[in-house]
């Protein structure tokens, strides 16, 4: 989304052990980008805990951390989310993600986080065509606008790329594709 929470998520995690805390850091097996590094768009990157494939395998872990650090939480299950917030009773649990898919659905872990976090906080990004707050992570096949399609990434399909833009600015993108195709 091009809103700097990697790079928040990568500078926590650093704040943190620097005083002496045991952080975790960990990721849904879903996510291949990267590998088992996390990186931030300024170039910072942390290595991964663990790569969840089934959160209970990493519960008795996480559970000996201070901190248990969640990145791309969007695509976990909701009953992964449950799990977490249970977790959260013992120990402080952070989830990352992004609210929405590319058509604007919600994302299964995300919807569960908005509906169950003790806390929560929005990163700001900016429109990509008029620079106002950008509310809408928009997805283009070959330059077009996509307003619907499958949920999950398809790096390898067409020319493939994502835009975040504002509300105004996405009915105009929509109007004028709608006028192309
Ligand atoms: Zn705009």
């Amino acid at each position: 989304m091009h809103s700097g929470k990697t790079t928040d998520l990568v500078q926590e995690i650093y704040n943190l052990e620097r005083v002496g805390k045991n952080v975790g850091l960990y990721k849904p097996r879903v996510d291949t980008k990267g590998g088992n590094t996390i990186v931030s768009q300024l170039g910072y990157a942390r290595e991964c805990d663990g790569v969840i494939e089934r959160l209970r395998d990493w519960l008795p872990e996480m559970r000996t951390k201070d901190y248990v650090f969640v990145d791309e939480a969007q695509f976990m299950p909701a009953r992964d989310i449950d799990m977490l917030a249970q977790l959260g009773v013992e120990t402080t649990v952070i989830c990352y993600g992004i609210r929405c898919d590319g058509f604007q659905n919600p994302w299964k872990g995300s919807a569960r986080l908005l509906q169950i976090a003790d806390r929560l906080e929005e990163f700001e990004s900016y429109c990509e065509v008029c620079g106002g707050k950008a509310s809408r992570n928009t997805r283009f096949i070959n330059g077009v606008l996509q307003t619907a399609g499958q949920q999950d990434c398809i790096e390898n399909f067409d020319d493939i790329s994502y835009k975040c833009v504002c509300t105004k600015c996405w009915f105009e993108l929509k109007k004028s594709s709608s006028k192309s195709a």
